[in-house]
């Protein structure tokens, strides 16, 4: 994440350095229609610190700030000993809104900083930490050569000397501006009519507060925007768009002086990464990454097990609503079950903040359990970790629960969103298990099952949100493959089951555990961390870090509980990933049967909506929510099936590896026909997501105020339904896996493209070729011939073999529409399908 993002600093840098340069020279040219203004100049240079600040309020810490107590103005001083020194700066929204990307919580980064002193001047200098030179190496004396440094901040000093120890400048310049770090994220908004914040208004931004300790300086900024001509805000979150704040928390901070040591990463376990390339090694792979973790030492280094010296403690924050607090204790203490395999007991330990507590979430020294209820939250639950990047140890970390997530609230339209991709920091656990547990709700109330069960549900759901928010803050990132763990009948078992983490790890997006007999349905979600997350753990904080040690702990990796695979090969976009097993919302050893199972609980769930979710004297927008929520999830259920044709399985074991397999190894054919046929039954056949015929006419929204105006209101049913086979022919007919059904034939894949477009092409035309067409097969009819015109075309960047194939089923479509059983809507419908093809094969 932070590479396409320095890029971005660096860029605006140089533009804001221009603007700051300008007015300087404004500033020049006034001062000299003045006259005597530059003697001026040269006297207030010479100033002594005492005079500087006469009715300053002193805030004493790691950099002394004092602060006008008329005008509000500050002042920093900077110690003789602090010039030519490193120190981190860390920032952090402390307040904004959603829709300016800018949100509470919302963790933007560290840097290494550097004071320097040039002539009049003070400089913070922001250091490039990517690159590493062996000191023993010649070549590290070239260290610098093409490796930029960026001077962020040239100020003007204003007093000071040596015998005074130091010396001082106008804080109001290093602070009030976008220097140390960006605010404004909407200047990179792309659409051209996308909201964009405007201009920083100098008078308006303000500190509002200062917090300094021996080891850091925390200043709280209100930046405010204006933007005279606002468009495209939608927004009520913000009073008045044209006037918009973000509190930024800006903190100076000592780089730790201990002995920690960094731990280098390895692709069989997944970590937050701070990346740094090694420039003096000879070794093809020059990675010197190091995790993101913390320094855990223990008490009593002999001991096999021992409390650490400093454990990671949790404060939870006192807006979280009392009967959630239990549950979120537990959640986070489950992590203790893996520290202590790495040597650790009580590793983590969990607090509450006292109401009257005089801290609040934004100080360094405590870990904030945060919980908000703000509109439009963009996630359910956030685990960002700030680090000295220098060395990846983990310097504090907050999480952020939303209230909304653990409530049954969410727009129909919503619900058909896609969640943005992760940009592996943000994430978006929340609206997976939120979308699962009103599935298993709503799956529930069909069968009639009682208050407690739901209530039970719905803390095993908090339960697993929050275990894996701490494991993001551990340092882990996600592990999308680890939903292989059990088998569908295993997740069946109660007994096995109980307690048991469903998955190899919490660092997954599972599927919620539902199971097709009732009679046999145990745990929906995770009730403690799993097997993955304990070796994961191990290897992190495992505190002999010795090559040795870690090398028998990785050797593990092939053990089938501990399979790991992350975002970067996740398979949620069409076309993107390899391997199927690497997916959002799955579930199980078997995705495919499993998914079956999810279409037959659907189905049956769907028969008796409309009776579940009519409340006498309310409207009927719970039951279109809900009947929205079983679409969504057969959408869901079609992707996971989908990811399988043309899959490969990928192994990232280490050469003679004990357990190994090949790297890559196809889906046998038997599973991608299987998927297929699912695929047809489920997804594309004339049966497909069928519902009663009298659920149609209640699927309404409540009105409120306007809030129909400029669309229409009706649900849309066909347009929907499309949209979901779109989503799933995306994938299926994507240039990258048509290209792979072909490429891994040569290492063993057994399904041929050939054979493969053909059973496509009978999905969509064998199963009403005689009959008549209903509405949503017409639709998708034309949609997937449309498409397989697209692949004929010359600018598809398709393979020749694809293309040809193409050609091949619109002949064979032609045939097959040219036959003139069914009704008047079916006989135009096969007319209108040749004359298309017609128009293409005469364009080619
Ligand atoms: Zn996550």
């Amino acid at each position: 994440m932070k590479k396409p993002f320095h890029w971005l600093f660096v860029a605006v840098l140089i533009c804001s350095m221009g603007l700051a340069n300008q007015d300087v020279l404004a500033q020049r040219k006034k001062k000299n229609k003045k006259g005597d203004t530059e003697q001026k100049d040269k006297k207030e240079e010479k100033k002594k610190i005492s005079e500087l600040i006469k009715k300053h309020q002193k805030y004493e810490g790691l950099f002394d700030i004092y602060q006008d107590s008329t005008s509000g103005d500050t002042k920093v001083f900077f110690a003789m000993d602090q010039i030519g020194q490193e120190f981190i700066h860390w920032y952090y929204i402390e307040n904004g809104a959603v829709s300016v990307s800018a949100f509470r919580g919302q963790f933007r980064g560290s840097q290494i900083i550097k004071i320097e002193k040039h002539f009049d001047k003070i400089e913070i200098i922001s250091q490039n930490t990517s690159f590493y030179f062996d000191p023993e190496n010649e070549l590290s004396r070239s260290q610098e050569a093409n490796v930029s440094h960026s001077v962020l901040f040239s100020g003007k000093i204003l007093g000071g000397s040596e015998e005074e120890g130091g010396y001082m400048i106008a804080g109001d310049d290093l602070f009030l501006k976008e220097i140390l770090g960006i605010v404004d994220f909407t200047q990179f908004r792309e659409q051209p009519k996308a909201f964009k914040l405007g201009s920083l208004s100098k008078d308006k931004s303000k500190i509002k507060s200062i917090k300094n300790y021996s080891d850091n300086t925390d200043l709280v900024v209100e930046y405010v925007f204006e933007n005279s001509k606002i468009n495209n805000i939608e927004s009520n979150a913000l009073a008045d768009a044209r006037n918009i704040s973000i509190l930024v928390q800006h903190s100076l901070i000592k780089i730790p002086d201990n002995d920690y040591q960094p731990r280098f990463d390895d692709p069989r376990v997944g970590y937050f990464l701070t990346y740094v390339e090694d420039m003096t090694t000879t070794d093809p792979i020059a990675y010197r990454d190091m995790i993101h973790r913390w320094d855990l030492k223990k008490k009593d280094p002999e001991a096999a097990v021992s409390e650490p010296v400093e454990p990671i403690t949790w404060w939870m924050e006192n807006t979280t609503p009392m009967e959630f607090r239990a549950t979120i204790e537990e959640a986070v203490l489950e992590w203790n079950k893996a520290f202590e395999a790495a040597g650790f007991k009580n590793a983590v330990v969990v607090k509450t903040q006292p109401d009257d507590a005089e801290w609040d979430a934004g100080d360094l020294n405590y870990n904030v359990l945060r919980w908000t209820s703000s509109p439009n939250p963009p996630f359910g639950g956030y685990g960002p970790s700030f680090v000295n990047p220098k060395t990846g140890q983990i310097l504090g970390a907050d999480i952020m629960l939303e209230f909304v997530y653990h409530t049954n609230r969410v727009k129909y339209a919503k619900l058909f969103e896609e969640t943005a991709a992760d940009n592996f920091m943000i994430c978006s656990a929340g609206h997976h298990f939120q979308s699962n547990t009103l599935l298993g709700l709503a799956s529930l109330k069909a069968v009639g099952a009682s208050g407690m069960e739901m209530e039970g549900l719905k803390r095993e759901a908090m339960k697993e949100l929050v275990m894996h928010e701490v494991g993001h803050t551990l340092g882990l990132n996600h592990n999308m493959k680890a939903s292989q763990r059990f088998s569908p009948a295993e997740l069946a078992n109660k007994e096995l089951i109980e307690g048991q983490c469903l998955t190899g790890s919490v660092m997954d997006y599972t599927a919620i555990n539902l199971t097709k007999d009732r009679a046999k349905q145990g745990q929906y979600y995770s009730t403690t961390v799993g097997p993955y997350d304990i070796w994961a753990i191990t290897y992190g904080y495992y505190s002999d870090g010795s090559e040795e040690n870690l090398e028998k702990i990785l050797a593990r990796s092939t053990e089938p509980d501990l399979i790991f695979g992350n975002d970067a090969d996740d398979m949620r976009s069409p076309g993107v990933g390899i391997d199927p097993r690497v997916m959002i919302d799955d579930m199980s050893g078997d995705a495919i049967a499993y998914s079956v199972d999810r279409f037959e609980i659907i189905d049956a769930t769907m028969k008796t909506l409309k009776d579940k979710f009519s409340e006498e004297g309310e409207s009927y927008e719970e039951l279109k929510m809900n009947y929205g929520i079983l679409l969504r999830s057969q959408d869901i259920a079609s992707r996971v099936l989908s990811r399988y044709v043309g899959g490969v399985y990928i192994d990232r074991a280490m050469v003679g590896q004990e357990g190994a397999t090949k790297p890559y190894t196809p889906v046998s054919l038997q599973d991608q026909k299987r998927a297929m046929d699912a695929l047809g039954k489920f997804t594309f056949s004339p049966e497909a997501f069928s519902a009663p015929a009298e659920l149609y006419n209640y699927l309404a929204d409540q009105r409120r105020g306007f809030n129909f105006y400029g669309g229409t209101e009706d649900p849309k049913i066909q347009e929907r339904i499309l949209k979901i086979q779109k989503g799933v022919l995306d994938q299926l007919m994507h240039q990258n896996t048509l290209q792979r059904l072909s490429d891994s034939y040569v290492y063993g894949n057994e399904y041929s493209l050939s054979s493969y477009m053909k059973d496509l092409n009978n999905m969509m035309f064998a199963a009403d070729r005689y009959t008549s067409v209903n509405v949503n097969r017409r639709n998708l009819q034309v949609e997937y011939t449309q498409r397989l015109i697209d692949i004929m075309d010359e600018k598809s960047s398709h393979i020749s073999t694809a293309k040809a194939m193409a050609l091949y089923n619109l002949k064979s479509i032609k045939k097959m529409a040219s036959t003139s059983s069914g009704n008047t809507a079916t006989q135009a419908h096969r007319q209108y399908l040749v004359y298309l093809i017609n128009q293409a094969l005469e364009k080619a």
